[in-house]
């Protein structure tokens, strides 16, 4: 009998599994219907060796302490401050906006306090701020918003800002400084052998059990559980019962170059020309040294593996509905970006994951001091030669498989 069933191998699913394994001595059957773990942080070798991310180019940054030490018992880290360069009228300036980006669009020599009264002169008022329009032209004016925002949007949400939530801009910041960091959280770096490394030492421990390439609707019948904690998108868990929650889905064309470096930065933005939103030279986020580059380009489209849950009133309500249902549902939890349905980024999902497992924590009985010492945190592997080493996740084996559906123990 496992305690739990957790139906999802990315940030969500595996820090609960992590948690509930090493501190609560639970036995976990960690459920991904993909063929690897990591969810859509994962990361692997392409056919050329490179380090690539599969779902996307993702590159970790927090202001959560808890966070970051939490994740830093997995994975050793290379420090990385992430930079992103857009394509606008024929040149490539620093986004977010700042003022080496002013200087160089309109070939002026402004200074800090002059671009601030410059951003003043052009700034549409607004009464309140409420959609992706109105964040940005009521802080840059209209001009550099259709430069650097709408175009983008519409491609990456097929939505005009006008229709998008203000807190979906607002994720880029406008600077009147030199900084042009596409971050500025206390804690940036990359996991020093990559995503899929961290997510290995995470799982690695004797209470967790991994089944991949399988959707937990096809075992829960036979797998005897307690409690599900689940990761998956809502709409699905429920059958469209009331609808169908949309997400944004992207395609990734990855192409690679018998060159070192092919761009003069990590990510380039097309807010206005070509179908893609982004090009992702992932040397620069991993560090790998390699005499061969790939990038992706990113497409973004209305179908296919959900990505980003949309930001509307309209799917807010259908999402609380969702959620409502799972008041009357105590033995299932639910966590993670798209059960959750919040655009969040990996260190938010990590950080909900923890608060979960502290409320699971809370109505646990206390355990006696031995069993908790016995509970042991999975170490860090020492630095390697640039792939590092892990230990496996436990697979569960067909066999064990076959003896949970026909209900035979041992
Ligand atoms: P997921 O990683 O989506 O994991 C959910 C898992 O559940 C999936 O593996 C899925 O296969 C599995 N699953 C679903 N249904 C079932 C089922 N029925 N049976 C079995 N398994 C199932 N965040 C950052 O912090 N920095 C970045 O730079 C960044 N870049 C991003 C770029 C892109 C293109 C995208 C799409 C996201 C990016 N993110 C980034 C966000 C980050 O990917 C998420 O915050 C994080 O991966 C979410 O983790 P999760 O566990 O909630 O979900
Ligand atoms: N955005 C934009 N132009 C840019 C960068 C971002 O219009 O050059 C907008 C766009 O709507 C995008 C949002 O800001 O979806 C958030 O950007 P971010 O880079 O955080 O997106 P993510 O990495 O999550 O795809």
């Amino acid at each position: 009998m496992y305690d739990f069933l957790i139906v999802g191998a990315g940030f969500a699913g595996s820090t609960l599994a992590e948690r509930l394994a090493t501190q609560l001595n639970k036995k976990v059957l960690l459920v991904d219907r993909r063929l690897h773990i990591g969810g859509n942080a994962y990361d692997c070798f392409d056919d050329s060796g490179i380090l690539i991310h599969k779902y996307g180019p993702h590159i970790f940054h927090t202001n959560s302490r808890q966070v970051f030490d939490y994740l830093s018992q997995f994975t050793k880290w290379r420090q990385y401050q992430h930079r992103v360069m857009a394509s606008v009228d024929g040149m490539l300036v620093p986004i977010p906006i700042n003022l080496d980006t002013i200087n160089q669009l309109y070939g002026l020599n402004l200074s800090s306090l002059e671009v601030e009264a410059f951003f003043q002169t052009v700034a549409e008022k607004r009464e309140a701020i409420r959609t992706s329009e109105d964040v940005v032209v009521s802080k840059v004016g209209r001009e550099l918003y259709e430069k650097f925002f709408r175009g983008y949007t519409r491609k990456h949400w097929g939505l005009d800002p006008s229709e998008q939530d203000a807190s979906v801009t607002a994720r880029v910041p406008t600077r009147t400084n030199r900084d042009c960091r596409y971050f500025t959280d206390t804690y940036q770096a990359m996991p020093l052998h990559g995503f899929t490394r961290l997510f290995e030492n995470m799982l690695s421990h004797e209470n967790i059990h991994v089944l991949l390439n399988t959707d937990y609707r096809e075992i829960k019948k036979f797998i005897p559980y307690r409690e599900m904690i689940y990761t998956g998108p809502i709409d699905e868990f429920f059958d469209f019962r009331y609808g169908k929650l949309p997400y944004r889905s992207l395609n990734f064309q990855f192409e690679t170059h018998d060159t070192e470096v092919f761009q003069p930065a990590p990510v380039i933005n097309y807010p206005n020309d070509f179908a893609y939103t982004r090009v992702t030279e992932f040397k620069y986020l991993t560090g790998q040294h390699h005499p061969k580059t790939t990038l992706v380009y990113e497409y973004s489209q209305a179908e296919g593996d959900p990505y980003y849950p949309i930001p509307r009133p309209e799917n807010a309500e259908i999402y609380q509905k969702y959620k409502t249902l799972l008041e009357t549902m105590p033995l299932v939890h639910f966590c993670g970006r798209l059960a959750t349905y919040k655009y969040y980024n990996m260190d938010q999902v990590v950080a909900q994951a923890l608060t979960l497992f502290s409320k699971l924590e809370a109505r646990t009985p206390a355990k006696s001091s031995e069993t908790k010492s016995g509970s042991k945190l999975v170490s860090v592997p020492a630095a390697g030669n640039g792939k590092g080493s892990a230990r496996k996740p436990r697979s569960i084996s067909t066999a064990v498989l076959k003896r949970l559906r026909t209900g035979q123990s041992g």
